[in-house]
C-alpha cells in the first residue's frame, strides 16, 4: 500500500485546496516520513456538502440489508490489507506491531458487527391508551462529523464510522494531525469495498484550524467526538448553538482497585499492562491504583517486578510491548508530571528516566504513596506513569475513587461476589471490569460518566446515537 498523503473526498484522493501540507514524524526514529495534506475551509464545505448529497441521493434510502452487505465487503477488504494497515499504524504513532495488528482486526470487527446489526435494529410498538396503533421509527440523521485521537487511531475511526453509516449516515471523518494515515486508508478501502463516494469523507488537518469550520457547518448534524476534556467542551459549546448533537468521549484517569482477599498475585502481574499498553496513552489507562494495606508492600513488590520485565523498544519488533510515546511534546508533558513529583519527594519504586538511544521513549514508572492531593494522582498524564496508595477503609476508598472529576473506567480485583457487586455499583465510571482489566467489547455500551462524556460508542447503543426516534401513530378510526 502506497502511503495515502492527500484527502479522499468523493471517493477518491485529492490535494487540498489550499496546497497546505504538514510532516508526520516517526517517533520511533524522530525521522520525517511523508507530508499530508491539510483540508482547509474550503475543503470541508464542499466535503460536507457532496456527502449531504450522496446521503439524500441514495445511502439514505438503500435498503437496510444492502447496507449491511456493503459493510460486511468492508470488513473483508479491511482484513485483506491488515498488514499493510498495521505497518502504516506503528510508523505513525509508534504502536508496537502486535498492538497494530490486533487493532486493525478490532476495526475489521465493529464492521462485521454493524453489517449484521442493520437488520436487527427493531422499533418498538407501544400501546397507547387512546388506542390505534403506534410505533417507533429510527431514523439517520444526515452528515455526522467524527473526531477521532491518535492514541487508537484506526479502531476508534472505525467504531464511530461503522455504526453511523449502518444507521444510514453519511460521515465525514477527521482524524488527529499526528494519524491521518490509517483513516486515510480506511475511506480509500471502503469505497473500494462498495461504498458509495461521497458517502465517507476522510479530512486530515489540524483541529484547532479546521475541527470548529466541521462542527459549526450547517449541514452536520452530529459530531461524534473522542479526545481529550478540553476540546470535548469546547465542542459541546460550538455544537449547542445550533443544538446540534453530539457524543463525546473524553478523558479518564481509572482507578484499579486490589482487596486483600483477591487473587492479588494474579492482579499483580497482569497490571501493568492495564496502565503501560500504549506507553500509558490510553484513556482507559488504570493510572490510579488502590490496594488494601495489608496486601499493599508484597503487591508492589510484584506489580514492580512485573513492571521491569515489560519489552520497551522498536515497534517493529513482535515482542515488544511498550513503544515511544507519540511525539516529542507528549514526552515533555509526561515529564513535567515526573517533575513534579520529583519536586514533592515522590517514591518512585521503578523507571521516571529516558531510555537511551533514539525515540521519544520513557521508562514505564510506578510512584508509590502519592499523596491524592498531587498533580500526578489528579489529573491525567497520557503517558507510562502509576500512582499507587494503600487503603484500610472500603466506603473511604470509594470517596476518594469517585473524587475524580472522571469517571470512564476501572477494574476491582477481589473473590468476595458481595463486595464486587457493592463496588461494582457504587464506582462512578461508565465501564468497569472484575478480575480483568477489559474494558471495550464491540457488542457492548463503552463510554464515561461525569466529565468523561456523553453518549456511548459501541454495542448497539452507538446504532441509537446515530438517528432520530421518530414516535409515529395511526388513528384507528
Ligand atoms: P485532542 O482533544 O487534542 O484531539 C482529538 C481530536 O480533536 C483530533 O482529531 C484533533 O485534531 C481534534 N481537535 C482538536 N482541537 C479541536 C477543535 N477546537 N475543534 C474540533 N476538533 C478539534 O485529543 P488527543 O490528544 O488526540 O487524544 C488524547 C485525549 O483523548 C486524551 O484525553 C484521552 O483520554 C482521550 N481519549 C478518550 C477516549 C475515550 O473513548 N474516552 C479514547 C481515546 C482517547
Amino acid at each position: 500500500m502506497t502511503i495515502p498523503n492527500q484527502i479522499f473526498v468523493d471517493g477518491a484522493f485529492r490535494n487540498a485546496c489550499e496546497g497546505k501540507r504538514t510532516s508526520l514524524t516517526n517517533p520511533a526514529t524522530e525521522a520525517v516520513f511523508v507530508e499530508v495534506a491539510s483540508a482547509g475551509p474550503a475543503d470541508i464545505n464542499s466535503a460536507v456538502e457532496s456527502a449531504q448529497a450522496a446521503w439524500e441521493n441514495g445511502w439514505r434510502d438503500l435498503p437496510p440489508g444492502k447496507r449491511g452487505e456493503i459493510l460486511f465487503n468492508v470488513a473483508r477488504v479491511l482484513r485483506e490489507n491488515l498488514e499493510a494497515l498495521a505497518q502504516l499504524e506503528m510508523q505513525q504513532i509508534g504502536k508496537p506491531i502486535a498492538d497494530a495488528r490486533d487493532e486493525i482486526g478490532l476495526g475489521a470487527r465493529v464492521f462485521e458487527f454493524y453489517a449484521g446489526a442493520v437488520t436487527k435494529f427493531y422499533g418498538q410498538t407501544i400501546p397507547v391508551s387512546r388506542g390505534g396503533f403506534d410505533f417507533t421509527l429510527r431514523q439517520p440523521m444526515g452528515v455526522v462529523a467524527c473526531i477521532v485521537p491518535w492514541n487508537f487511531p484506526f479502531p476508534i475511526a472505525c467504531w464511530k464510522t461503522a455504526p453511523a453509516l449502518a444507521a444510514g449516515n453519511a460521515v465525514v471523518l477527521k482524524p488527529a494531525s499526528l494519524s491521518p494515515l490509517t483513516a486515510l486508508a480506511l475511506g480509500e478501502l471502503a469505497h473500494r469495498a462498495g461504498l458509495p463516494a461521497g458517502v465517507l469523507q476522510v479530512l486530515p488537518g489540524a483541529g484547532s484550524a479546521m475541527g470548529e469550520t466541521l462542527v459549526t457547518h450547517r449541514l452536520v448534524r452530529k459530531v461524534s467526538f473522542t479526545g481529550s476534556t478540553s476540546v470535548g467542551q469546547r465542542i459541546m459549546e460550538l455544537a449547542s448553538r445550533d443544538i446540534k448533537r453530539v457524543s463525546l468521549e473524553l478523558g479518564g484517569k481509572s482507578p484499579n482497585i486490589v482487596f486483600a482477599d483477591a487473587d492479588w498475585a494474579r492482579a499483580a502481574e497482569s497490571s501493568p499492562m492495564s496502565v503501560f499498553a500504549n506507553t500509558g496513552q490510553d484513556c482507559c489507562a488504570r493510572s490510579r491504583m488502590f490496594v488494601e494495606r495489608s496486601v499493599y508492600e508484597p503487591f508492589l513488590e510484584k506489580f514492580v517486578a512485573a513492571t521491569r520485565k515489560l519489552v520497551v523498544g522498536d515497534p517493529a519488533s513482535d515482542q515488544t510491548q511498550i513503544g515511544p510515546l507519540v511525539s516529542a511534546g507528549q514526552r515533555a508533558t509526561v515529564e513535567e508530571f515526573l517533575a513534579d513529583a520529583k519536586k514533592k519527594g515522590t517514591r518512585f519504586a521503578c523507571g521516571g528516566g529516558r531510555p537511551a538511544g533514539k525515540g521519544y521513549y520513557l521508562e514505564p514508572t510506578v510512584l508509590a504513596d502519592v499523596p491524592t492531593g498531587d498533580r500526578c494522582w489528579r489529573e491525567e498524564i497520557f503517558g507510562p506513569v502509576v500512582c499507587l496508595v494503600p487503603f484500610d477503609d472500603e466506603a473511604a476508598m470509594l470517596r476518594e475513587v469517585n473524587a475524580s472529576p472522571y469517571g470512564l473506567s476501572g477494574s476491582i480485583w477481589t473473590n468476595d461476589l458481595r463486595r464486587a457487586l457493592r463496588v461494582a455499583r457504587a464506582v462512578e465510571s461508565g465501564v468497569l471490569s472484575i478480575n480483568s482489566h477489559s474494558s471495550v467489547h464491540v457488542e457492548a455500551p463503552f463510554g464515561g460518566f461525569k466529565q468523561s462524556g456523553v453518549g456511548r460508542d459501541l454495542g448497539m447503543a452507538a446504532m441509537e446515537g446515530y438517528t432520530e426516534l421518530k414516535n409515529v401513530y395511526i388513528a384507528e378510526s
